[in-house]
């Protein structure tokens, strides 16, 4: 087996049952195109390819690719590109019709949000064509921030920024000893299913810039956080207006409104 490595993040997955479970919650059907972000030695490659799903896979391990053609190459339903996801111009390879509609992967840590900004894309600018279903592999920590509830210790700007722009479901945790070598932390399955948020900000840009300036100091009240844009007895009024706690922190606010907020504070009322 490859000798993994750390510059890329390489922590092979050995659960078949997380395996499973990944495969599983990205319910592959007839027609499904799948991006794989790092097949590494395959291990999750070998499982998609049991589903009716074709899989486009990008290795930035040179290393790994002759290994990975000579396991999968003779599958039609298989390509390999080698590159780096967060580089690589997938359009430029893929005619529109076999785009895929699909992410699934095990990624590597040090990068999960370039990842994450390049899958599902900013409050402003989200990922255009947008993914059907992201199944992502990530830091435990990392998948309690994307689908925690507000009112939680870990609900935060990554929080709100990945519920406004995708359905966020926990799938499973991964402990660290089902990989080789295990990571220094657990892990997790997430899945984000991207749809245009119900009833969306007028200006997500400043939607964005809201939620951020809310959470920098998230013990603070946010009529403090907000004091350099707003009046707190300005805000206060604001905050009664659409039934949220003038005393509240930015922790207490959930998706909704923080839209609320972002078209009562207006950049033109703030200044
Ligand atoms: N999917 C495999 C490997 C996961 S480890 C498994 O579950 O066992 C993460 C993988 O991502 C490694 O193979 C690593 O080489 C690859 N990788 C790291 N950075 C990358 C990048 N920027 N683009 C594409 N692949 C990358």
């Amino acid at each position: 087996m490859a000798h993994p490595r750390k510059q890329f993040g390489q922590h092979w997955l050995r659960s078949e049952k997380a395996l499973h479970s990944i495969v599983k919650a990205a319910d592959l059907q007839e027609g499904d195109r799948v991006l794989e972000i790092g097949p590494g030695t395959g291990a999750l490659t070998e499982f998609l390819l049991q589903t009716p799903a074709s899989v486009t896979a990008i290795e930035i391990d040179r290393d790994l690719c002759p290994k990975l053609v000579a396991r999968f190459g003779k599958n039609e339903r298989f390509l390999l590109l080698q590159g780096d996801i967060l580089e690589m111009d997938l359009g430029a390879f893929l005619p529109p019709a076999s785009y895929p509609n699909k992410v699934v992967a095990n990624i590597p840590y040090n990068i999960t949000g370039p990842i994450l900004d390049r899958v599902l894309g900013t409050i402003a600018q989200p990922t255009n064509p947008p993914f059907n279903s992201l199944v992502l592999l990530v830091q435990k920590e990392v998948a309690q921030r994307i689908t925690a509830k507000p009112g939680s210790r870990i609900y935060g700007a990554l929080s709100v920024h990945c519920q406004y722009l995708a359905e966020c479901d926990w799938i499973c945790d991964v402990v660290a000893k089902s990989f080789f070598p295990p990571p220094k932390v657990d892990s997790a399955v997430v899945r984000l299913r991207p749809r245009p948020y119900p009833d969306p900000a007028e200006q997500p840009q400043w939607f964005s810039t809201l939620v951020r300036l809310g959470f920098q100091s998230r013990r603070k009240m946010l009529r403090n956080n907000f004091k350099s844009i707003v009046e707190p007895d300005r805000l206060t009024v604001i905050l009664e207006e659409i039934d949220v706690n003038p005393q509240a922190r930015a922790e207490e606010l959930g998706v909704a409104d923080w839209v609320a907020l972002s078209r009562r504070l207006t950049p033109a009322a703030a200044s």
